[in-house]
Order: C-alpha cells, then sequence, then structure tokens
C-alpha cells in the first residue's frame, strides 16, 4: 500500500500541536509538523517528531485481561466476558453499598467524546460525582484562579499574544522543557525584536531563564508574595490603569490595603531576591505596553495554588492588561486535553459546559437534557480524597483510564496500599508496562495516539480534530467504545426497560450531543463540528453557530464573565507552604519534567533516542550541598521525606540554590528501587482547588 498522511495532533502537552502521520494504512512510518496548524506552524519537538517510534507493540496492551482474585494472575478473555463481569461487579456493588461506593479516574489525555462518555457514565447513569481527572494535578488551581478573578475558567489569550506582546512573565514554568514548541515561538519573536523584555520567576535556574532578560530565582512557594510586592510598587510608582479598574472591577480597595504590607524589603526578604530586581521586575510590567503573564506547575502544583493564580491575574486587572493584544493571563496546560476535560466536566466538582456540580440550577439543567431524573447532589471526592476512599474502604470499585497514579499521584505509598487492597480495580490503558496496571483486576486494552479519533482543546481554547491513521493492535478499542459497551450493559441492572443513554456510534455524534450543553455558556461551541473543523481548520472557542467563527481573545469589550460583567481582585496573604526546612529535613525537594520524556514514560520510554538527553533519574543538588556532605557525582543517596524513601545518584547542578534539590517526575518503580520520585512528594492540597503540593516537599539525604 502506498504512503498516505493523515492530520492530526500530537498526543503529548497542552501546546496542540498538528502532526502529519505518514502511514502507509497498517504502520505509522513517520510523523511531521503540520504547517497549516496554528499551534505550531510546522514546528515539532523531540517528543512529538519521535511519535512513530514510540508505538512498540511489546510494550501495549492487547486484549482484555481478568483475574478472579487478588494475587492471582490475570487471563487474556474476550470483550464480551470482560465487559459482561464489569458491569456485573459495578451493578452488585452499587446496589449493595451505593453508588458512592464506585469512582472513576480518567485522564487529561482522554479526547472530549471520551471524557464526555465517562461523565455521563458516572452522574446520569450510575449516579455518583466520584470522577476527578489527573487534571485535578494539573490544572484545578488555575480554573479556580480564572473563575474567581473572571468568572469563567478560560484562558483569555492566544499564542499570537506571545508573538506580539512586549513584556512577558513566566512564572513556575519551564517552558522550554514542557511547552517547547511555545518556547521556540518566543524565542524568535524575542530575536526579532530584542526589546521585548522577558521576566522568569522560578527557583531554579532553568534553560527557560536562557531568554530571561531578569531571573526572579525566589525561594520555593514564595510566589503570591512576590505578586503583591510587585504589586506594591506598580500602585507606588502609578504604574496602574485607575479607569481600567473603575470601569471594569471590583474589590480593589480590599487589595490596595493588602499589598501596603509587601514593601520592597520585606517583599525582597521573604522571596529572597534582591529590592533591585524587584523594582526592574516592577517597572518592567508597569512601563509596557503590553503584559502577558505564562504560567504552569510552578504555581498551581502548590497548597497555595489558587492564591498564587488570583495574586497574578491581580497585576493583570491592576493594570488593564487584559483582553488586548499581547496581554493577559494565560496559564499554560499540561496535558494535551486538560482543557476538554475541563469543558466535559471532568474533575468531581464540575459538569459539562463550564457547570458546578454543587449548583442545583446547573444539575436540573443537564439531567433534563440527559433525560434522567436528577444528577447527584453529593459532593465528588477529588484525587486525593478518591484514593484515600479508596485505602480506607470506603470506595470498593475503581475505574482507572489513561493514567497511571501508582507513579504520578503524591505520597505514593498509599496509592499503592489502596489499590492493592481495593476489590476490584478496572484499568483502562494502551501500555501495559505501567505501574498501575498490576493492579488491575481487570485490564481493558485502549487505542492510542494514531488509532483513534475525537477532538482535543489545546491552551490556547483551539479545538483540533484528532484523526486516526491505523487500526489499533489486537483487540484494542478506542476509550469511548469500552465506556458506552459497559454503560449499556449496567443499563440492563439500573435503568431496566428504558432507552440507553449510550447509542453512541461515532465520536462525530458524541461532539453533538454534548455540545449543545456548551450552548449559551462562556465556552459556547455549540456552532462546531468535526466537519466544520475539518472544513475550518482548528477553532478557538467560543465558536457558536451566529458568529460562525472562534474567537482569539476574551474580554476585549471590557466585560468579563461574573455576574455584574466586572473582574474581581482576590486579596490573600502570602501562606507559606505546607512544609519548609527543618533539622530533620533541611532540603526543600522540586519535582518537575525533563525535555524529552512525558509523564510516567509509557510511551516515551520506548523509544531509546528520548534518553539520549537524560539516561536515568538523578537527584540534582549545588555543588555546596555535595561538598558540605562529602559526595561526588554519581554517588548513590538515600533520599528520605516523610512518606518515604528513595535511592538513586546524585548529580552537581549549579542552577539550583543551595538548601534545595530537583528531581525528575518521570520515574516510577519500574526505573527506581523505592516507589519513584512520587513516594517523596506530599498530598497537602489547596483548599479550593484541591491540587496537591507536589512542587515543595522537604527532604533529607545520606550515603545510600
Ligand atoms: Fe507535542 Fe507539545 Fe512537543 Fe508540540 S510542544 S510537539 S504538542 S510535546
Amino acid at each position: 500500500m502506498s504512503t498516505q498522511s493523515t492530520a492530526s495532533t500530537c498526543c503529548y502537552c497542552g501546546v496542540g500541536c498538528g502532526v502529519l502521520i505518514e502511514h502507509d494504512g497498517k504502520r505509522v512510518l513517520d510523523v511531521a509538523g503540520d504547517p497549516a496548524h496554528p499551534a505550531n506552524l510546522g514546528r515539532l519537538c523531540s517528543k512529538g517528531a519521535t511519535l512513530h517510534k514510540t508505538g512498540d507493540l511489546a510494550a501495549r496492551a492487547l486484549y482484555p485481561e481478568l483475574r478472579l482474585g487478588k494475587g492471582l494472575s490475570r487471563s487474556r478473555t474476550d470483550w464480551d466476558s470482560a465487559m459482561s463481569h464489569a458491569a456485573e461487579v459495578f451493578g452488585r456493588t452499587i446496589a449493595e453499598h451505593g453508588p458512592d461506593s464506585v469512582a472513576f479516574y480518567i485522564s487529561g489525555q482522554l479526547l472530549t467524546e471520551d471524557y464526555y462518555c465517562f461523565n455521563k457514565l458516572a452522574r446520569a447513569l450510575v449516579g455518583t460525582n466520584n470522577i476527578d481527572s489527573n487534571s485535578r494535578l494539573c490544572m484545578s488551581s488555575a480554573v479556580v484562579g480564572y473563575k474567581r478573578s473572571l468568572g469563567a475558567d478560560a484562558p483569555p489569550c492566544s499564542y499570537e499574544d506571545i508573538e506580539q506582546s512586549d513584556c512577558l512573565l513566566i512564572a513556575g514554568s519551564n517552558m522550554a522543557f514542557a511547552h517547547p514548541v511555545l518556547f521556540r515561538r518566543l524565542e524568535a519573536a524575542k530575536a526579532a525584536d530584542p526589546s521585548k523584555r522577558v521576566i522568569v520567576i522560578d527557583p531554579r535556574r532553568t534553560d527557560t531563564c536562557e531568554i530571561a532578560d531578569l531571573h526572579l530565582a525566589i525561594e520555593p512557594g514564595t510566589d503570591v508574595a512576590l505578586f503583591h510586592g510587585i504589586l506594591h510598587l506598580l500602585l507606588w510608582e502609578g504604574w496602574i490603569d485607575r479607569d481600567f479598574i473603575e470601569a471594569h472591577t471590583d474589590r480593589f480597595d480590599q487589595l490596595k490595603t493588602l499589598v501596603r504590607d509587601y514593601s520592597p524589603a520585606i517583599t525582597a526578604q521573604l522571596c529572597g531576591i534582591s529590592e533591585d530586581d524587584l523594582h526592574s521586575a516592577a517597572r518592567m510590567i508597569g512601563t509596557a505596553p503590553s503584559f502577558l503573564s505564562l504560567w504552569c506547575m510552578g504555581l498551581n502544583q502548590s497548597s497555595a495554588g489558587s492564591a498564587k493564580n488570583n495574586a497574578l491575574i491581580n497585576l493583570h486587572l491592576a493594570t488593564g492588561q487584559i483582553g488586548k493584544v499581547g496581554s493577559g493571563p494565560f496559564s499554560l496546560t499540561g496535558q494535551p486535553n486538560a482543557m476538554g476535560g475541563r469543558e466535559t466536566g471532568s474533575l468531581s466538582n464540575l459538569l459539562p459546559g463550564h457547570r458546578e456540580a454543587g449548583n442545583a440550577e446547573h444539575r436540573a439543567e443537564v439531567a433534563e437534557y440527559w433525560g434522567v431524573d436528577a444528577l447527584p447532589a453529593n459532593v465528588g471526592l477529588s484525587a486525593i480524597e478518591l484514593f484515600e476512599g479508596v485505602r480506607s474502604g470506603r470506595i470498593k470499585a475503581l475505574w482507572i483510564a489513561c493514567t497511571n497514579p501508582a507513579q504520578s499521584m503524591p505520597n505514593q505509598t498509599l496509592i499503592h496500599e489502596a489499590l492493592a487492597t481495593c476489590p476490584f480495580v478496572i484499568v483502562q490503558e494502551a501500555f501495559f508496562t505501567t505501574e498501575t496496571c498490576r493492579y488491575a483486576d481487570l485490564l481493558l486494552p485502549a487505542a492510542s495516539w494514531g488509532e483513534k479519533e475525537g477532538t482535543v482543546t489545546n491552551s490556547e481554547r483551539r479545538i483540533s480534530h484528532v484523526r486516526s491513521a491505523v487500526a489499533a493492535p489486537g483487540d484494542a478499542r478506542p476509550d469511548w467504545a469500552i465506556v458506552c459497551d459497559f454503560a449499556r450493559r449496567l443499563e440492563k441492572q439500573l435503568r431496566p426497560g428504558q432507552p440507553s443513554l449510550f447509542d453512541f456510534t461515532s465520536p462525530a455524534q458524541i461532539f453533538d450531543e454534548y455540545k449543545a450543553l456548551t450552548a449559551g455558556r462562556d465556552l459556547d461551541y455549540s456552532g462546531l463540528s468535526h466537519a466544520l473543523i475539518d472544513t475550518l481548520g482548528p477553532q478557538q472557542w467560543p465558536f457558536n453557530a451566529e458568529t460562525g467563527q472562534g474567537t482569539a481573545r476574551l474580554y476585549s469589550d471590557g466585560i468579563f464573565a461574573t455576574d455584574n460583567g466586572h473582574a474581581r481582585f482576590v486579596a490573600e496573604p502570602y501562606r507559606a507552604a505546607q512544609e519548609t526546612r527543618d533539622a530533620q529535613f533541611p532540603l526543600i525537594l522540586n519535582t518537575g519534567r525533563l525535555r524529552d520524556h512525558w509523564h510516567g514514560m509509557s510511551r516515551t520510554g520506548t523509544a531509546a533516542q528520548l534518553f539520549g538527553h537524560v539516561e536515568q533519574a538523578l537527584l540534582s543538588l549545588h555543588p555546596d550541598e555535595l561538598r558540605r556532605r562529602n559526595l561526588n557525582e554519581g554517588d548513590l543517596v538515600r533520599v528520605s521525606s516523610r512518606r518515604g524513601e528513595l535511592i538513586l545518584p546524585v548529580e552537581s547542578d549549579a542552577q539550583i540554590s543551595p538548601g534545595q534539590a530537583f528531581l525528575p517526575m518521570h520515574w516510577g518503580d519500574r526505573f527506581l528501587k523505592g516507589l519513584g520520585s512520587n513516594v517523596l512528594t506530599q498530598p497537602a492540597f489547596d483548599p479550593l482547588s484541591k491540587q496537591p503540593e507536589l512542587k515543595q516537599s522537604s527532604i533529607n539525604i545520606a550515603h545510600a
């Protein structure tokens, strides 16, 4: 068969690059950047460019596998038996213990149509809000930040703002590694216009800092103090937009009173930076014609994640730098479809169409649309709570899809205990090699990138059509098809004799049902369809039938998504992280991405080429810390936190401040002695977003 080209999107990060899949109908042969896709304009990073090398069949889950008792091995089975068994166990569990005895833990890597089916299954059929996703670990603080300040979970900017901004502030993001194609766009823009100012806020001097005019290496976790200190100076210097504040915002006086306490001297001391640098940052922001901020996990993965998001958004509202070309607060999403998950309601507290599970009116709207009496009002469990519920025995049947909590969740000791003791665990996965698969009582093989169809939304609200190029191997099926097959069987127990809610035959049909739930909402994309995306190309929401076009920038009219149309300043004082240094644990551990790996490496770990960048997990420490402990590079150390320990080699890294340590997030217990990087990290979470503080744990090290 001759070579063909299928346009699709990369399955890794939230940049959402367009790819052209070269294939012969059976195998993916090569991948190229799609020059027609607005996100990447033909560029790809090392991960995207090697996608065709990561489909290793030896690592793929090919057939359903079932075991009928803990401690037994799983045996291959067929789909009919697997689905009947799953429906029987879930049905029995719900009958005996109620709908909240089951839970679903899904993923920012699912497609929008997959998400929608899972949500409908949990809320409309099972009757539980116990459905959460790994986006809880990723973006939930940004969700709260946007909603509190602007009234809706909607990043208001576009990637083209990166090129058009005069001053960019990158906070808590190693964009050069985590969002490489966007970083290349920034590099090119700065090369073309060196007057563009870039400020990077990061305790580590990462590769992203290479482009910075000013690097603020703050003490870990002090971002709120820094943003308040900058606002203090903006006020002092008169670099705020009083007309904008007056006309378009509320609650500024409260914030003004709060930031009086964040004088340059106090802020500089709290943040561990110089007053001169603080003044420089304020001057760059306050005098720039346009100001864009970009942030990621450094702000979000924190017990003060919501406050950090809001303190940064405050700077935009105070300067009126929002809704304009080159300006606005722009959160970068980590996963390819974390946005789609938020849109379809895939956090326990949400419902489709940016609705709230805790809002009776919203529940009634969705219930009526789905044709069910009511949706559950009980508060659903967020990721950390959900696994605590599994360990305590409250959750008796757990369905995990397209994510690897036995590697990615904090406090791995608890997670492994929970999974080992849960009476029934379904794992729906493309790769059987993940740490979580070993806990599966039922393993369901899922189709993966290049094999399935649907849509994803990237960081700039752009919806792309993900297309399949080749058939899934073995008996693997698309995620939505697995969910619908199961749901139709469970319906026979829970809704006997009633028409099915899951009679979907294609992702396009699912999209058409779902999109109506966005009508009239802030994200309204009821005017879109798979076919229209194919005609017009990827589109940014809102995109309704009336306008017939996407929207590059939100709030250009100064009207926000709040009840009165005003944005809200949020005044919250700086709070220290849950764990700081002490005599027993004198180092602060930061975890994060490497350039060439993705999450738990189920996919990137199959490509030798991607190990060329960094071959093994290393604990990075400042040379002074090594000297103080009489350690040399490559020495094995025992790293301990209050939750567990790991043994791994150290490396010397002068880009890390003394008193801090860095560990890549990718290595689980398949690769490391101990339960992987996250055996050390902590489950403390932000009270509003419930996002855990993966970025800051206190540790100690000793010779192994
Ligand atoms: Fe894929 Fe992200 Fe790289 Fe683009 S930047 S090719 S979406 S990993």
